[in-house]
This record gives structure tokens, C-alpha cells and sequence, in this order.
């Protein structure tokens, strides 16, 4: 480690306070950068859950915050934002401690795309309009949106502070109370955001985090029949059982984003082959592979197989895991000891099913006690490996060859999932067939990194149901009431 390590409050924050849990219970957080416990955090349970319903639907009901006019929501939620750029240091290493993403993407992306996201919310709630509806002359017919009460948010742990944001601030500008349960491998950066949002004017028990396991808490929050909304982002099986949960509790409205198994398709027409690489390798690395639209199906196309791979490899020394608090590392550790053994389990795996090895395919840094792996590819893959079908959440590439274009488009989508896909071509028409063919809530043409607060972000099929960032997040944190005046 190269900098003196910070201490931190795992507390949880409940009505504007920093509380522990009812029952007294902590569990370690671990940070993976070296396996060292930085805090002990509040153990939230069902208990916990119910004192941050009562304080969420107390502060809802009274309209401390849902009766503002919008413009007063607005100048808060900015005053957020420029609390999180203030905090910009300290937050980029909480999160880097504890999850083990590279120092430098936390303080360039994570914290900057997150305060940009309560502030493009806070920025957008005083322009939206409600309709009147088309009925003739004997009536008056409004359209008007109104936040929908509680929403309870769970995120994952691959960008706590941005899953975090995503949720929260189209919540909360749309007037909501919201309880947010981070997890519990990376609880510390939301704990902090709440704290910052009660400075920034944010009232109390408008914005409550619990942390906790999602069994515990988590389960707790989707079986709770006084919670209206749930937002959640995570895996498929888990998202399975958050709809579950709300099935057999009040039907909150439940919003899933889900898994990946991103098919990146690269024909031999490609327009810049270096631009291919670049892409397909920087996006399957980034995050160590922690991202759930992760290009980690490659399809190339035969002719130019040998070609790209021969140029991704020259690019593989880029991305040796190495200190992630080195602002020069790119590739830093996975969340915890359990990801880094699943990891290793499926290179296990391509390994015994017959897929060639060409890179990586090992842990790290032993020496010094975090969990690392180095990136992997794997060549000769088939589509029914278990390495093509599961998400393997790291820093592990699988290369599939083709010769006929629309058989690799079946293929691409013969998976459960549907976030993200992406077609590399020079011929114009053929992009935008394929484009249109790909079953995924984004295509990306020539390209895979394109990200923007304005476009949403979501997936078909098993990715789940919802959409996260853009003004089509409102949709999920607002109902839509008409009122009938008879003239
Ligand atoms: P996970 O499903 O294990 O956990 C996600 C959250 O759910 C955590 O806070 C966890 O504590 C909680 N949880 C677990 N069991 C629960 C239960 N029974 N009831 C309620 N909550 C429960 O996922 P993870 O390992 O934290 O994150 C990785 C997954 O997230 C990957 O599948 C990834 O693709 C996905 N992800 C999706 C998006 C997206 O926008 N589609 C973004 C980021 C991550």
C-alpha cells in the first residue's frame, strides 16, 4: 500500500443519523487490494429495515421533501454533486479500498459519473411536463406523474458508487424517500454519499442506507409490504427472486438490471482493425472484467482471426494486475476472495472443455494478499462452453471464430442474456441488419465504449426488465394519475 489508509464508519444511516444495527451485529470489510479488514460495518436486518421504512414513509407522508417545488429538489440534489466532487479524493479511495478497482478510474469515472448523475437529475426535474389528454370540449383530462412513495434500491458491488447514483438520483429528484442497501462487499462509498446528501440539504429520512447481507437485509426490504418501489440491480438469480418477493408481498413495482454475456461481433470488412482490438480488449479488462456488458463473447471472423488476436496479445502486458493505488495500474483486484476462486473455476473449466489458453489463466500478486488474476483469453471456444454461456464476471475473454456472419448473429443471441452487443463493419447496410438482429438493450456499431447520463442503459431477456440513466429512468420511480374535471 502506498498511502496511509483512511478509517471509515460503517454505521448504517438511517433518518439523517448514523446509527448501528438494533441487533449490535457487525461483519469485516475486507479490502481485496491486500485482504486486510479497513471497518466494521452495521449488520442491518429485518429489524433495520422496518426503523428505515418508518422514517422513509414518516418523511414521504409530511412532504418535507416530495412537496418541494421541483426547482428546490434541483438546487439540493447540484449541491449533492458538488459535495461529491469536493469529497473527489477521499471518496475515489474508498472505493478503490473497497472493492479494488484501479485508484484512477475511481477518482476519473466513478466519482465523476456519479456526481454527473445527481446532477443531470437534479438539472432535469424542473423541465418535465405533465398532458392533457384529447377528450373534447365537456371535459378536462390531466396526465400528471407523482413519485411513487418508498423506493428501496439494492446495487452490486462492481461500481457501488455509480449503481448507487443510477438509482438514487432520478428517486429522489422525482420526490421519492428512498432506503438503499449497498453490498455488502463494498457498503463504505454509499454510507459517505448519505452523509453528503444530508449536508447538501437533502431532510432527513429522505435518503437512508442500510448494509447488510442480502438475505438478511436485502430480503427484508423486497418482502416489506410498506415498500412501494424496488429498484435493484445485480444478478439474474437474484433479480429472479427480488420479483418473487414482490409477488408474494404488496406487488411493489419491482426493477430489475440484470447479467451480461455481451456478444462483440468483428467481421473481416472491418473499417480499423487496431480500433477493434483496443475496444474489445479495453472493455473486457476494464473493471477486471467486474462489468456486467463486458464484451467477453468474442466472434471474429476467420480470415482476420489470427490477425486480431496476434495484436490483442501485444496489448495483454497493459493489463498485469499491479497496486491499484498506482495511478498508473489499469487492471486492479477482484472484490474478494470467493470472485477470485469462481473466476479461476471457470478458466478451470475452459481448460477441461478444449478451449485454448492464450493468455493469463492465473492468479496475481500472492505476495500480496489481495485476490488478483491475470487477464485471460481463451481461443477456439464454442457457444455451448460453459465459458460462452455463464458470466463469468472477470477478466476472462472467450473467442469464438465464424465464417457466416448470420450464423454468428444466431449465435450471439443463443443466450439467456441481453444487455449489450456490438458489430464491427465498413459496409453501412450490413451494420444496421445486424444492428436491428442483435436481442440486446444497446448495439454498439464500430465501436463498444460509448456511454452517456442521456441514453438508457438496460437490458432484454434475462438482463431484466428496467432501464437505469436518461429521462426513461423517471418512469420507474413515478406513477402516472389522471384527473377527470367534468366542464
Ligand atoms: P448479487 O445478485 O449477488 O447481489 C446484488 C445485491 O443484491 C447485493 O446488494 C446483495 O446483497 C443483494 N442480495 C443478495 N441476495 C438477496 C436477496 N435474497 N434479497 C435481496 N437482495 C439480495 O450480484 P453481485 O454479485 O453483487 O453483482 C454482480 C451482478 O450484477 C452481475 O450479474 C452483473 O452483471 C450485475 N450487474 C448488472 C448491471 C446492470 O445495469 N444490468 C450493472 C452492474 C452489475
Amino acid at each position: 500500500m502506498t498511502q496511509a489508509r483512511p478509517t471509515f464508519d460503517g454505521r448504517a444511516f438511517i433518518d439523517g443519523q448514523r446509527v448501528d444495527a438494533a441487533s449490535g451485529a457487525r461483519f469485516d470489510c475486507i479490502s481485496p487490494v491486500d485482504g486486510q479488514v479497513i471497518a466494521q460495518v452495521a449488520r442491518c436486518d429485518a429489524q433495520d429495515v422496518d426503523r428505515a421504512v418508518v422514517a422513509a414513509r414518516r418523511a414521504f407522508d409530511d412532504r418535507r421533501w416530495a412537496g418541494l417545488a421541483p426547482r428546490k429538489r434541483k438546487e439540493t440534489l447540484i449541491r449533492f454533486a458538488d459535495l461529491m466532487v469536493r469529497e473527489r479524493d477521499a471518496l475515489a479511495l474508498t472505493e478503490t479500498l473497497d472493492m479494488g478497482k484501479p485508484l484512477r478510474n475511481a477518482r476519473s469515472a466513478d466519482v465523476m459519473g456519479a456526481q454527473n448523475c445527481i446532477r443531470w437529475y437534479g438539472e432535469a426535474i424542473d423541465k418535465l411536463y405533465g398532458e392533457i389528454a384529447p377528450t373534447g370540449d365537456d371535459a378536462l383530462a390531466l396526465i400528471t406523474h407523482e413519485p411513487i412513495g418508498v423506493v428501496a434500491a439494492i446495487v452490486p458491488w462492481n461500481y457501488p458508487m455509480l449503481m448507487t447514483s443510477w438509482k438514487i438520483a432520478p428517486a429522489l429528484a422525482a420526490g421519492n424517500s428512498v432506503i438503499l442497501k449497498p453490498s455488502e462487499k463494498s457498503p463504505l462509498s454509499a454510507l459517505r454519499m448519505a452523509e453528503l446528501a444530508l449536508e447538501a440539504g437533502i431532510p432527513p429520512g429522505v435518503f437512508n442506507v442500510l448494509p447488510g447481507y442480502g438475505h438478511e437485509a436485502g430480503e427484508a426490504l423486497a418482502m416489506h409490504m410498506d415498500v412501494d418501489c424496488i429498484g435493484f440491480t445485480g444478478s439474474t438469480r437474484i433479480g429472479k427472486r427480488i420479483v418473487e418477493c414482490s409477488g408474494r408481498s404488496n406487488l411493489k413495482r419491482a426493477w430489475t438490471e440484470l447479467g451480461g454475456k455481451s456478444p462483440n461481433i468483428v467481421c473481416a470488412d472491418v473499417a480499423d482493425i487496431d480500433a477493434a482490438v483496443e475496444a474489445s480488449i479495453g472493455s473486457i479488462f476494464y473493471n477486471q472484467g467486474e462489468s456486467c456488458n463486458a464484451p467477453s463473447r468474442l466472434f471474429v471472423e476467420s480470415s482476420i482471426r489470427d490477425d486480431f488476436l496476434e495484436r490483442a496479445l501485444k496489448l495483454i502486458p497493459r493489463y498485469e494486475p499491479a497496486d491499484p493505488l498506482d495511478m498508473s495500474t489499469t487492471m486492479g483486484a477482484l472484490v474478494d476472495d470467493i470472485q477470485m476462486r469462481s473466476v479461476l473455476g471457470y478458466i478451470e473449466a475452459g481448460k477441461a472443455e478444449g478451449a485454448a489458453l492464450i493468455a493469463g489463466g492465473e492468479q496475481a500478486r500472492l505476495e500480496s494478499g489481495g485476490y488478483y488474476v491475470r487477464p485471460t483469453i481463451f481461443a477456439g471456444v464454442r457457444n455451448d462452453m460453459k465459458i460462452a454461456r455463464e458470466e463469468i464476471f472477470g477478466p476472462v475473454l472467450s473467442v469464438i471464430s465464424f465464417d457466416d456472419v448470420n450464423e454468428a448473429v444466431r449465435q450471439a443471441n443463443d443466450t439467456p442474456y441481453g444487455l449489450h452487443a456490438a458489430i464491427w463493419t465498413r459496409d453501412i447496410s450490413k451494420a444496421h441488419r445486424i444492428a436491428r438482429a442483435l436481442r440486446a438493450g444497446t448495439v454498439h456499431v464500430n465501436s463498444y465504449d460509448e456511454d452517456d447520463i442521456t441514453v438508457p442503459f438496460g437490458g432484454f431477456k434475462q438482463s431484466g426488465n428496467g432501464r437505469d440513466k436518461s429521462l426513461h429512468a423517471f418512469e420507474k420511480y413515478m406513477e402516472v394519475k389522471t384527473t377527470w374535471v367534468r366542464l
